[in-house]
């Protein structure tokens, strides 16, 4: 069993309605035995990319997919939301995105494939991710450093 924190954003259409379908979703596939989440925050949008605001938060996921499958799970889910493909960190009905995985024992899950990289490769920089993650693991720390150190560092890094 492996618990999953995965990154959710929408920043097309009805966004809210897409990141409830998405929890819909994962609650009715085989393998996955709980779905918890944060509350949603609305964020300014990542990139270069000029585009509308994200509303963004993240799901705790209990499952026994391994992390390829469940991969292939998320990609599913973002298709049936009608997510299309166009520009890299552009605007989408539907993001999700495998942050951290943990095992039931509380060990870090690495993976380093060409299709999936875990821990996220950009999670430690992202306020839209830490946030709403320190709602659902409000004791996590990375590399020494307290989840709630880091979101200051990050607020006084933007200032
Ligand atoms: P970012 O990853 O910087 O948030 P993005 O979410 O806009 O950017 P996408 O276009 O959604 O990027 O995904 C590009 C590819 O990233 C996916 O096809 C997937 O194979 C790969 N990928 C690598 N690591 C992960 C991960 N941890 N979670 C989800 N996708 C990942
Ligand atoms: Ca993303
Ligand atoms: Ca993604």
């Amino acid at each position: 069993m492996y618990t999953y924190y995965i990154g959710i954003g929408s920043n097309l259409g009805d966004r809210e309605g897409y990141l409830a379908f998405a929890v819909n979703q994962l609650v009715g596939i085989q393998g996955v035995t709980g779905v918890e989440h944060s509350n949603w925050i609305e964020t300014p949008p990542w990139g270069p990319v000029e585009q509308g605001l994200f509303l963004n938060g993240i799901l705790k996921v209990k499952s026994t997919l391994e992390p390829l499958t469940m991969l292939e799970t998320i990609w599913h889910i973002e298709r049936l939301a009608g997510r299309q493909r166009e520009i890299h960190w552009g605007p989408r009905t539907l993001d999700l995105d495998i942050v951290w995985i943990e095992t039931e024992a509380g060990q870090v899950v690495c993976v380093e494939e060409a299709n999936l990289v875990v821990p996220h490769p950009y999670f430690w920089k992202r306020q839209f991710v830490l946030e709403p993650l320190r709602e659902v693991y409000p004791h996590f720390s990375y590399e020494g450093v307290s989840i709630s150190d880091r979101i200051e560092e990050l607020r006084v890094l933007e200032s």
